[in-house]
This record gives structure tokens, sequence and C-alpha cells, in this order.
């Protein structure tokens, strides 16, 4: 290999263009192919933890990223019918302490558009439809729908949960419908009546379901997510409009706060939330996988684009630190990443069930520990995830 490393990134999604941002930082000569005709993300907020804001801060993006942001005081969990407060941690102040970073909700369009301006456009390829991957004895090759090839060193599928790249390295297999079915709406601040909606990150646990809303766009807009237990089946496109009066039927008994929200909603965007085990490996030769390709995980945990982002940061340093052999190097980025995203997987499916108890007498015995750990170490999450939050993927 002389020159410059040749690096395509199939996808151009929050993984994707972080990868992409990264490499280019790293002298990489970089390719972006990306299906859609423009770049862009759908009406809906994202949320940051620290490990993942610590990978915006190392691409020089992190003034860019807080402009857009908005930054929750606490993280608060509350009972769906009465609103009362299951458990509370501080998020604003304490995280800053302790990891030099903290959590913030955004837009996910504003957050892609930070993302867009560190990956100049000359860099991306939109309309390109990756529909193979040729993997050669040194580099790979990716065909595209209209028949044409792109070969270069190395080849990263950052193309989400239906990936393309993951079914050339794995085979075909569909991912699991999990039963439950995920809504989301964005609403303007000042459509809620002053003080409705407390300025932090608040999950509501209710039998089978649970709804979540935080403020996006430094505060203009409310983001709500209802996720609910639903037996059939919907495909999982980011585009599908729900019925309204499906889910104002869905939450009819819930709180007054949560009916609200979704009654002022713009829209209602609703796909079935789907699950894989996680990979043994998701490496092969100079082609490799990140985000939701390597390892979709449900959205308890807030975790899907951080772990993308950690990814894309991450894939990006292991081909700098083995110049001249990117199957070495691509392994190596998997021997990093497996294990920790595999546990989160892991993790965010376990809370699926925690925060959608239905029997009386679970609900009771969660709420009891959870005002226990209030009591007796009030500054750790409910959730027990520092160990995600104080990763550094950039130290
Ligand atoms: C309700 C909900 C709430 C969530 N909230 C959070 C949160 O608060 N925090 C968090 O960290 N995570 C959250 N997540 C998870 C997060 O949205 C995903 O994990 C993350 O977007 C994955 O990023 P990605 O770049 O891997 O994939 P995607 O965002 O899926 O991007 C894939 C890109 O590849 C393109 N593509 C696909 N196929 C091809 C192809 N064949 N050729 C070319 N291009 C292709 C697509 O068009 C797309 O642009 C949430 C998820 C859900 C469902």
């Amino acid at each position: 290999m002389t020159g410059k490393l040749k690096v395509t990134v199939v996808g151009a999604g929050l993984g994707g263009l972080t990868a992409a941002a990264a490499l280019l930082k790293h002298g990489c000569e970089v390719t972006v192919l990306e299906q859609a005709g423009e770049l862009g993300e759908i009406g809906a907020g994202v949320q940051l933890s620290p490990n993942a804001m610590k990978v915006m801060r190392a691409l020089g993006l992190e003034k860019a990223v807080l402009d857009v942001a908005f930054e929750p005081g606490s993280h608060v969990i509350r009972s769906w019918k009465s609103g009362r407060v299951l458990s509370s941690t501080r998020l604003k102040g304490p995280l800053h302490a302790a990891y030099g970073a903290g959590y913030y909700g955004f837009h996910r369009a504003d957050l892609h558009r930070v993302l867009q301006q560190a990956v100049p456009a000359e860099h991306v390829r939109l309309g390109a439809k990756c529909s193979k991957v040729r993997i050669g004895p040194q580099g790979a090759s990716v065909v595209l729908e209209d028949g044409s090839e792109l070969a270069s060193d190395a080849v990263v599928g950052a193309d989400g949960v239906h990936s393309v790249v993951r079914a050339a390295l794995m085979g075909e297999e569909s991912p699991r419908f999990t039963g439950n079915v995920c809504w989301r709406g964005l609403v303007p601040a000042e459509a809620m009546p002053p003080g409705a909606i407390s300025p932090d990150m608040v999950v509501w646990f209710g039998p089978g379901a649970s709804f979540i809303y935080y403020y996006v766009r430094g505060g203009k807009l409310v983001n709500w997510v209802a996720m609910c237990e639903a037996p059939e089946w919907r495909s999982e496109s980011w585009k599908f409009e729900g019925d309204r009066n499906e889910l104002i039927e869905r939450y009819k008994h819930w709180h007054p706060t949560v009916r609200e929200l979704i009654a002022k909603s713009d829209r209602y965007l609703k796909w079935a939330l789907l699950d894989r085990d996680p990979l043994p490996r998701w490496t092969q030769g100079a082609v490799t996988l990140l985000g939701d390709a390597a390892h979709p995980m449900l959205p308890y945990l807030a975790q899907g684009a951080c772990m993308a982002i950690e990814d894309g940061y991450a894939v990006a340093a292991s081909l700098a630190r083995h110049p001249g052999d990117v199957p070495a190097a691509l392994k190596a980025y998997e021997a990093e990443r497996r294990e920790r995203t595999a546990r989160v997987q892991l993790l965010a499916r376990a809370r699926s069930v925690e925060n959608h108890l239905h029997s009386p007498l679970a609900q009771v015995k969660r709420n009891f520990r959870y005002a226990l750990q209030r009591f007796t170490d009030p500054s750790k999450h409910t959730y027990k995830i520092e160990w995600i939050y104080g990763h550094d993927v950039t130290a």
C-alpha cells in the first residue's frame, strides 16, 4: 500500500459521519456512500452521554454541538399515572465533576448537521446504495446498486440495523421483533403550560409501557418517546407515520403531562423495536462494521448512537495505529469494542423488562430498591451505568 489509506464508509448516519470525520483527521482518503438522495436525520431527539461527548471534543466539534444542545438537570423516573418520583439522579454538575463532560439532548438533525460540517461534501456520495461487498486478498470493494464498484484499502459498514455489509460478512439473518413499538414526536416548548415540563430527562414507568421527554434545540422543543408493548408487527421504517388516535387511546389513563405532550405533537413517527444478539465477530479481512450494523440495541439506555460514535472514533484510531496492516487494525478495533458494546446491548434488553413491569408486586420491589438507593447512595445513577458514562474511547 502506498500513499494515503483509502477507506470507504457505507452509511452517513451519526456513526458513519463520526468515522469519516475521524478518518479525515488521521489523513485518510475517505468516501462515504449514502443511499439517500440527501443528507439528514429524522425529526426526533437523541441524547449523548459524557462518553460520546468526549469524541465530539476530540474531533473539535464540542462547541458546535453545545450550541444546539440542551443539558438536563437530572434523570428522573416517575410513576405513569400519579407522576410520583420513583428516582432522581443529578446529571448537570456531578457528571462534569466525575467525567469532565456532560449529558445533553439534541434534535437529531442538529447533531447530524454538525457532523456533516466535519466531512466536506466532496467526501460524500449521495444516492449511492451498496448492494454487495467483495473482500479481496488485499482491500475490499463495494458494489453499488447501479453496478459500479468502488475499491479501497478498507470498508467500514455503518449502514444501520439492516446492514448489507453485515450480511456480506455474516450471512442474511433478520433481526428479532421485540414485541415493543416506539412512537416519537416533538412539541414546541411554548405550546406547553409554564412549568409543566421540567428541565430534566424524565422517564415515566408504567405497566407494559414507558414514556420519555427531554428538551432539545437549546430548550425550544420538547422531544418525547413512547415505548409500549404491541403484539402486531410493523416494518422498521423510520418515517412511518402512526395513527395519532391509536397512541392517544394507548396512553389515555396516563398522567396529564404525558397526554398533553402526545396531543400537541407535530408528528407521530412509529416503528417496531428490533433486537439482535451480540455477534461473535464483525470483521473479515479489510471489512468491518460499526454502530447498529454491528450491535443494534434497544433504546432503553439511550446508547445506540453513543456506541456508534465511540466506534467511529475507535476504528479510525486503530487504522492510524497499524499503518500498512488493515486486517490487524480492524481486528484490534473489534477486540477493543466487542465486549463493551455487547454488555450495553444486553443491559438495554434487561431494562426493557424492568421499565415495563406488569406485576404490582414486582413494581413495588423495584420502586423500593430505587428508594433505598436514593437514601444510601443518591449520587449513583439508578441504572448503575457509571461504567458506560466513564469510558473515554479517545484516551
Ligand atoms: C426510539 C429511539 C430512541 C433512541 N434514542 C437514542 C439516544 O437518546 N441516544 C443514543 O445514543 N441512541 C439512541 N437511539 C439509538 C440510535 O438512534 C441508533 O443506535 C443510531 O442512530 C445508530 O447509528 P448508525 O450510524 O449506526 O446507523 P443509522 O443511524 O441507522 O445510519 C445508517 C445510515 O446508512 C444508510 N444506509 C443503509 N443501508 C445502506 C446501503 N445499503 N447503502 C448505503 N447507505 C445505506 C442509511 O440511509 C443511514 O443514513 C435511539 C433509537 C431509538 C429507536
